[in-house]
């Protein structure tokens, strides 16, 4: 092992041991990479702290058809073996969220996979239930991703029907903001509750205020895990760090993707304790790209960029004044029943008789590109670094639109 140091950055200055260390405390165990760091590579080759060349006869498990690059960066680099970027992720997500261990992968479906697995597997060592009973609480209307398990308890006939069959009682679904019918439907094989702290697909439905911590504290009396799934609202976008700071309901798993990338990669993480984390032994989960060494520059890079650029307070103050210039247009607008929002995560509900689609595709006449949430709810997520200008001239937009 190098005595050296070998990689450097704004931060520190890091020798292998400490790297290994580093790894060792905050990155999941689920796989078993041998004590050393590679820090660049080359075509066929990879070179280790002491630069040393190994020729490289995995390829990232087939994924470098044509070698590593000749930039000499490692961008896709598999988790078998150590890098230095994916472990100070590890390290500043950790404590990014004030937590232990960090689970890389690339999309939120692929966390909340993730995370269910993690789930599972602690409701079976962990809480000793009994073999294929674990069962994990949801929400209606929930919007978790589009993988098989996920849509199985999806309440979106379009996103369900047709992909069956589904294992019976292995999701539970309850009314979304309502924590007493949520307490009742605990029972003994219960593992996990898995939330969104607003449902954004769902048509941007916040619960009543205190809903979170309620649900936090019914998991924690009731030995069951508080999953958080904040693909959506993490990092700033309802104007604090996440969705759960508003009501201070830290989670025993939470589930992040999306901004993780800081829009230039494509990155998710499950994040938790080590209690929980360590139940991943080797060989328990994997995926060839996830936590790339390319994405987890780019997530570092975004972490830090989070902070510098204040971006949650701008969310929180540039949302206020967006929704507030929002409700006045709508004042005027017979076609709209509700804005709301919280920061820059905002939906405008219309009538029964006014379709969202139709509205869309007005302001997009207008210069503005908006999605659809349900068929009557517009959603607003616009780029956290939003200015009053911007808002000022999308109002003008707003107006200019065809709707009544
Ligand atoms: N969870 C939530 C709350 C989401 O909003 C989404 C996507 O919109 C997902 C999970 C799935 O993420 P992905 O599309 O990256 O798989």
């Amino acid at each position: 092992m190098s005595r050296f140091c070998l990689y450097q950055d704004n931060e520190g200055l890091y020798t292998e041991k400490e790297l290994l260390a580093i790894a060792e405390k905050h990155l999941a165990h689920n796989y078993a990479p041998p004590d050393k760091i590679f820090i660049s590579g080359g075509g066929i080759f990879v070179y280790d702290c002491d630069g040393r060349s190994y020729h490289d006869l995995n390829a990232c498990y087939s994924a470098l058809p044509l070698g590593h690059k000749e930039s000499g960066n490692l961008d896709t680099f598999p988790r078998a073996f150590h890098e230095p970027d994916r472990i100070l992720f590890a390290k500043e997500l950790a404590d990014f969220c004030g937590m232990d261990m960090v689970l890389p992968m690339n999309t939120g479906a692929e966390a909340v996979e993730t995370a269910i697995k993690l789930a599972r597997k602690w409701g079976y060592v962990g809480k000793k239930i009994l073999k294929d009973c674990a069962e994990i609480i949801v929400c209606k209307n929930n919007f978790h991703g589009r993988t098989t398990t996920i849509v199985g308890f999806s309440s979106n006939p379009q996103y369900k029907n047709f992909y069956s069959p589904y294992a019976p009682n292995a999701f539970i679904e309850v009314d979304f903001g309502d924590s007493e019918k949520l307490g009742k439907k605990i029972t003994p094989y219960t593992v996990a509750v898995l939330i969104e702290p607003v449902q954004g697909e769902g048509g941007i439905i916040f619960p009543p205020d205190g809903y979170l911590y309620e649900v936090k504290e019914i998991c924690r009396e009731h030995n069951v895990l508080f999953m958080l799934d904040e693909v959506q609202t993490g990092f700033g976008r309802t104007g604090t760090r996440f969705a759960f700071d508003h009501e201070g309901a830290k989670p025993d798993i939470l589930i992040l993707a999306k901004a993780l990338g800081g829009g230039e990669d494509d990155i998710s993480a499950v994040v938790s304790s080590e209690e929980i984390m360590s139940l991943f032994q080797p060989g328990d989960h994997g995926s060839t790209f996830g936590g790339n060494p390319k994405a987890c520059r780019s997530a570092r890079r975004f972490l830090k960029l989070f902070k510098e650029l204040n971006l949650a307070e701008n969310s929180k103050i540039q949302g206020a004044y967006f929704l507030e210039k929002l409700k006045e247009f709508a004042d005027s607008k017979t076609s709209i029943k509700e804005v709301r929002g919280r920061g820059l995560f905002i939906g405008i509900e219309f009538n029964e008789k006014f379709d969202a689609k139709r509205a869309s595709q007005a302001l997009l006449k207008a210069g503005l590109l908006t999605v659809i949430a349900k068929k009557h709810i517009l959603r607003l997520s616009p780029p956290l670094n939003i200015t009053k200008k911007d808002i000022d001239a999308i109002m003008e937009k707003f107006r200019e639109a065809d709707i009544p």
